[in-house]
């Protein structure tokens, strides 16, 4: 038996945020999950790099468009690399096997007879690259996703049949009702297949930026649409349309994807294969998304968690526990330092940590560091049932993604093993001459702690090889096999001191979140109310609440429709620039303003307007002849504070 496990190719227009880490650190888990069991497993990862949206964030970037995707798809796999995720391959659309692959599939589809040529009209939002429509824009032009002006596009494309497929993607969610995971899931799927499925524009000609035509169709100005190139990784990745060399793992166990693609991994995504006469996925597993201290997180709230500096401050694997510990499997997640700290500090300092120390410090005191099982089964075989048990409980957890049962369950063991200490006290035991006895209590939870060792290590890889070099032992397949399948006791350790793996946490090591409201309500009643407060003056502190920066306008565009507002791109030194919706038209045209500097503030709640996402108001001053704005007497850089 194989197993094949992936995570989404991940989009190289931004660097990786705490969702990304999440779906690697699940699909990394199952993937050692299943090796630990001595499955054949191949788990990949990598980048999609195709689109409209790429070759414009690269102009913007002023590279080349392949530069551009090198160095992204770089971060993300140094990152990955740096966390240890264990991949076999990290593909990248821009791979000439993948588009080769790519190219293959098109002329398979073509032979099935399920792409044709037609005129593809729609509502179309270049930044999400998705036709939309009509009946979802807001306000008849704007993008429901984004908030951006959508352009009514005429191009002609090749089409996919999707329709063709409703059927039979119908019967296989019936027959196969964990297909979505969790189940919760599938209702929304199938709900939308059977409100009628549209087939799929697959090719574009308003970019270049993507896999080319086969030759043998001879179309050149046409490019694959990105869904079409991204999703066919999964089997390009395994050598599809070029040396097939590991197609045996195809069909894959779990795609693991966040919540937002669903659609198109359980929708599109069979439909291509069944097209292709290839096997399905046996799960897709559809995670949630993660907020932080409640709030959804967002560049303009500067609220994202890096996961690298939360790996940086509290370690990886306490990041990765924490993850998979905090969230069941499908819902939303809330990150914050508080919980965490509260997990590291309780669950693995307290309970684990300890445990470990204690053990290492009796075995020192009682028997030089050697510990010998051999009396175990005579006096403690109700604790030794308790935790096989707990052993045998665990797998259906991991095979059915929900990493927090697993978890919990496993916690078991340690509290079958604290609670053992407890009870029988060894250090009684040993004053009243039944050193027998305390020594096989001492050797019973080291025991225990080799058994949760091997079964936590897809979770925390490092942390355990520390715990199992601790006990001389080492976590592999075949000690997998001995000790949790055929539950046999390991008959000598010979104990090493390590320093304790989780200290104690007692302040944050990361900087908080900025506070999305500025602070308490109560206050700001109190000054309404205040009678000393006539002139309204303020306090410093109250003025600097407000962020004032100097930006560069990069970019500015008239709203359509609108008399007042033009939209402006507007940089502030910040990783991208930010749009700012301004009620200026009347007396700026749009041209005048790039390449000049204005004054922002830059910590306002962002507000729609028109659709359109504002994350900032300019500085301006109006009287009866009209409104100007305010503006830096010098040059100033992008982003220096104004105070
Ligand atoms: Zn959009």
């Amino acid at each position: 038996m194989s197993k094949y496990i992936t995570t989404p190719i991940y989009y190289v227009n931004g660097e990786a945020h705490i969702g990304h880490a999440y779906t690697t650190f699940i699909a990394d888990t199952m993937a050692r999950y299943e090796r630990l069991k001595g499955e054949d497993t191949f788990f990949l990862t990598g980048t999609d790099e195709h689109g409209q949206k790429i070759e414009e964030s690269a102009v913007k970037a002023g590279k080349q468009t392949q530069e551009f995707a090198d160095e992204i798809s770089a971060k993300f796999k140094n990152l990955w690399d740096e966390f240890g995720i264990s991949y076999d391959k990290f593909i990248r659309t821009t791979d000439e096997a993948h588009m080769k692959g790519v190219q293959k599939a098109f002329e398979v589809m073509v032979a099935k007879g399920d792409i044709y040529k037609d005129f593809y009209e729609g509502h179309y939002c270049v930044s999400c690259e998705t036709f939309f429509p009509e009946t979802q824009l807001v306000d008849g032009e704007f993008c429901p996703d984004c908030g951006r002006t959508t352009s009514v596009v005429k191009e002609e494309s090749y089409f996919f049949k999707l329709s063709k497929y409703e059927d039979r993607l119908l019967e296989h969610y019936e027959a196969n009702p964990e297909f979505i995971m969790p189940k919760s899931r599938a209702s929304e799927v199938v709900n939308f297949v059977k409100g009628g499925l549209r087939d799929l524009s697959v090719t574009r000609t308003s970019f270049s930026w993507g896999v080319k035509m086969p030759k043998s169709i001879g179309d050149d100005k046409h490019v694959m649409y990105v869904w079409l190139d991204a999703l066919l990784n999964y089997v390009t990745a395994l050598g599809y349309g070029t040396d097939e060399a590991q197609m045996d793992y195809w069909p894959a166990d779990v795609h693991f994807v966040g919540k937002d693609i669903l659609r198109f991994h359980a929708i599109y995504w069979p439909a291509f294969l069944m097209s292709l006469d290839l096997p399905l996925p046996k799960h897709i597993g559809a995670h949630g998304w993660w907020t932080r201290d409640g709030e959804k997180m967002s560049k303009s709230k500067g609220n994202v968690v890096s996961p690298k500096e939360v790996a940086d401050a509290y370690g990886v694997e306490n990041l990765r526990y924490f993850m998979l510990r905090e969230v069941p499997f499908g819902q939303d997640g809330d990150f914050s330092q508080r919980a965490f700290i509260d997990r590291i500090n309780s669950e693995l300092s307290n309970d684990l940590g300890n445990l470990l120390n204690r053990i290492i410090g009796m075995s020192g005191k009682y028997s030089d560091f050697v510990i010998d099982s051999k009396d175990v089964e005579k006096y403690h075989a109700k604790e030794l049932a308790k935790m096989n048990e707990v052993l045998d409980s665990l797998d259906v957890f991991m095979e059915n993604l929900q990493t927090h049962r697993y978890l919990e369950e496993l916690w078991r063991l340690f509290a079958i093993g604290n609670g053992v200490i407890q009870e029988y006290e060894p250090w009684v035991k040993m004053k009243n001459n039944q050193e027998d006895e305390a020594l096989a209590t001492v050797a019973l939870v080291a025991n225990i702690l080799a058994r949760a060792a091997v079964m936590l290590h897809p979770v925390m890889p490092e942390t355990t090889k520390t715990i199992a070099d601790a006990l001389s032992f080492e976590i592999s397949q075949e000690s997998y096999q001995e000790l949790v399948i055929d539950k046999k006791l390991l008959k000598l350790f010979n104990i090493k001191k390590v320093p304790p793996l989780f200290p104690r946490i007692e302040e944050p090591l990361m900087a908080e979140a900025p506070k999305a409201e500025p602070n308490p309500p109560k206050e700001e009643k109190k000054e309404e109310k205040s009678p000393k407060n006539e002139d309204n003056l303020i306090e410093i502190g109250q003025f600097f609440e407000t962020s004032l920066k100097v930006g560069t306008v990069v970019e500015a565009e008239e709203v359509p429709k609108s008399k007042k507002l033009l939209k402006l791109q507007v940089d502030l030194g910040e990783e991208k620039p930010r749009q700012v919706v301004a009620g200026i038209k009347e007396f700026y045209s749009a041209g005048d303003l790039v390449n000049t500097q204005v004054c922002v503030v830059a910590n306002l709640k962002p507000a729609k307007l028109m659709g359109m996402m504002s994350e900032g108001m300019l500085l301006a001053a109006k009287d009866e002849d009209g409104l100007c704005l305010i503006r830096p007497e010098k040059p100033k850089k992008a982003g220096t504070p104004i105070g």
